[in-house]
């Protein structure tokens, strides 16, 4: 029996023969077939759509046990890790061309490119470790993924491993389950799309920042951001306080669960000045996100941020959250020296890793709740970002969390 299936089989729960046929080779071999597809060369010149939206409903399993979940986080990698390579594989004019931009900062593409790797090797690695099941998926020796370990130390160790689990991928014939044919067609075109949607803002960094890469190795940001262990979730809710503020509270405290909400200080002066916080956060962490929505790149747009700062972190010490000050800039734009100033004010930048896009009309909470599902098992862990003046998170937000029920999932 192919481990892939016994890795599926192996949860706490028996396993049931209605999610998949255990004995049966040559679903096994379908399976396989499925990762040796993975590798193959995309045209990545064609402009994918500006949203990545994926379609859960084509993922022929639930998600519900910590083998589920791993299984799919894998499937999910290894289709990002194939357009990854196909990037890679483009000429400056080309990518230029492709994110329709007139220059792109080829440091950050290769920047973030080498922490997406790492990243998605090491979450790969704590699954293959967990489950001896290396060899299920490349003819890697013992002595290679035994290098595997020290990714982190070294950019050609990540290269040559990259590019050995690409190659392993090439080499052999494909054949593909029928079972994930669907899915497997959505989560490429969803991996081209997202592809777009990071390796733009990695090539216009640092001209124009963003939560891509970090300024400043003390913030939270990046591929390469460390900060969580694996499977660990902190969902954050930016711009408010709004008239949807008291739903997504609830939606929360319901579920026991907690987010940080990053406030804004004309939406608060709008909600009412005198609103007592404690009421209306009701246990949640709060953190500031500036006392106007504007771009934080210069040193006169931030003069006022320390009595704001002031104000919400003495009404946060009067809550049980007497939490450390995070902040987060306005469209996650920041400079080095704004993050020397927060520090001075005893602040830390929190940025995001992974975008529900809540703030686009294009997509519906259901949409969302489908685009979190893919980013969340690419991902691992990481903070999440929301809007707090968007209805969509509490819509979506319960439904999220019940389709990770039982795969050992942390929320925050
Ligand atoms: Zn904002």
């Amino acid at each position: 029996m192919s481990r892939v299936i016994r890795i599926i089989c192996r949860g706490e729960r028996p396993c049931s023969p209605a999610l998949i046929q255990c004995g049966n080779i040559a679903a096994l071999r379908f399976v396989i077939g499925l990762f040796l597809l993975l590798a193959i060369a995309i045209s990545a010149n064609a402009a994918p759509a500006q949203l990545a939206k994926s379609d859960r409903s084509l993922w022929p399993l639930p998600l519900n046990t910590p083998n589920l979940f791993d299984f799919a986080s894998t499937m999910e990698a290894l289709v990002y890790a194939k357009h990854i390579n196909a990037v890679d594989n483009m000429s400056e004019a080309e990518l230029a061309a492709w994110l329709g931009l007139k220059s792109v900062d080829m440091n950050s593409v290769h920047r973030f490119s080498a922490e997406m790797k790492v990243r998605l090797l090491r979450n790969m690695r704590s699954f293959w470790d967990l489950y001896g099941g290396w060899n299920a998926f490349t003819a890697l020796s013992i002595e290679q993924y035994n290098l595997l370990h020290n990714i982190e130390t070294s950019d050609i160790l990540t290269a040559n491993i990259w590019k050995y689990f690409a190659a392993q991928s090439m080499e052999q014939g494909v054949i593909l389950s029928e079972q994930y044919t669907a899915w497997y067609a959505n989560a490429d075109s969803f991996y081209a799309a997202y592809a777009y949607e990071q390796y733009r803002l990695a090539a216009l960094f640092p001209k124009i920042t963003s939560e891509i890469l970090e300024v400043n190795p003390s913030e939270f940001a990046g591929a390469a951001n460390n900060l969580l262990s694996g499977k660990h979730f902190i969902m954050t809710f930016d711009d408010g306080p709004s008239k949807h503020t008291p739903a997504t509270v609830a939606a929360l405290n319901n579920a026991g669960k907690t987010g940080i909400f990053f406030i804004l200080k004309p939406s608060l002066q709008a909600y009412g000045a005198d609103t007592d916080l404690n009421k209306l956060y009701m246990g949640m962490t709060r953190a500031i996100h500036g006392t106007k929505h504007e771009a934080l790149t210069k040193p006169e747009r931030w003069q006022d941020l320390p009595e704001f700062i002031k104000t919400i972190r003495a009404v946060t010490r009067r809550g049980s959250y007497a939490t450390p000050c995070y902040f987060r800039p306005p469209y996650g734009q920041r400079t080095p020296e704004l993050v020397d100033f927060l520090d001075a004010q005893g602040c830390r930048v929190m940025l995001w890793n992974i975008d529900s896009q809540d703030w686009q009309k294009d997509i519906t909470a259901a949409e969302m709740q489908d685009r979190l599902t893919s980013l969340i098992l690419l991902w691992r862990s990481g903070i999440i970002l929301f809007h707090d003046v968007q209805p969509k998170a509490a819509q979506a937000l319960p439904e999220l969390w019940k389709r990770f029920d039982g795969a050992g999932v942390k929320w925050e």
